[in-house]
């Protein structure tokens, strides 16, 4: 689980052995450190981690800066950031929270407010990823979008074969009835039949072509699932 890398962003040294010692206890082994904000950035294009902790008060580069850089580069805007802070910093806390920080610490903390808002912030980036994009072998779901690409081409779906889709997707390998069908993709203030969850289905295949009828596939007697290997 704790494989992922964290870039530690502290100036102060024996601050800095403290978060080290407290993630690696946490079973978090892959740390990287800065002691200053220019060698941050620099670590940060060369490693690509999954969370970075930054001190504010850095010399050099300061950290709301370092963050600005972060969050306004496509390539890193996306790694979240835990602002390490003094009390008296509220001003850049709200500052580095609007810049897109994910979530700030103030100091003295303890190990486990620490380890508890890291794995937050690595379990919500996790779940932020996932639920945004699905990929299913050439077919790419957008759920924040409700787009859909077939091998980079856009298909028209209508909300409800969305929704479908969507959910089939989300679990490949599963199978669902009709009726469970209904029950998850209900609620959007339509009425869905299971006459209508048959011809979604076959909707989706005839708009999705071939991947369409090589993944989605009836299960007699049961339902529909996506395939596995999709
Ligand atoms: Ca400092």
């Amino acid at each position: 689980m704790a494989n992922e890398k964290i870039l530690i962003v502290e100036d102060e040294p024996a601050i800095r052995e403290l978060l080290k010692m407290a993630l690696n206890e946490a079973g978090y082994k892959t740390l990287y450190e800065a002691e200053d904000g220019e060698k941050a950035l620099e670590m940060v294009h060369r490693y690509q981690p999954d969370l970075i902790l930054l001190d504010l008060m850095l010399p050099g580069i300061d950290g709301l800066t370092v963050c600005r850089k972060l969050k306004s580069s496509e390539d890193t805007a996306r790694i979240p950031v835990i602002m390490l802070t003094a009390k008296s910093e509220e001003s850049d806390i709200v500052l580095g929270l609007e810049m897109g920080a994910g979530d700030y610490i103030t100091k003295p903390f303890s190990r486990k407010i620490l380890v508890a808002r890291v794995r937050a912030q690595l379990r919500d980036t996790a779940e932020a990823a996932a639920s945004t994009e699905i990929r299913r072998g050439d077919l790419v779901l957008n759920v924040e979008f409700h787009s859909v690409k077939l091998s980079g081409e856009e298909v028209e779906l209508t909300h409800g074969e969305f929704e479908l889709l969507r959910l089939l997707a989300s679990h490949p390998g599963r199978v669902y009835t009709r009726n469970q069908i209904i029950q998850k993709i209900r609620g959007d203030g339509y009425p869905v039949t299971e006459r209508a969850v048959d011809v979604q289905i076959v909707n989706l295949r005839r708009k999705l072509e071939t991947w369409g009828a090589e993944h989605i596939e009836t299960i007699r007697g049961v339902g529909y699932r996506l395939k596995m290997e999709a």
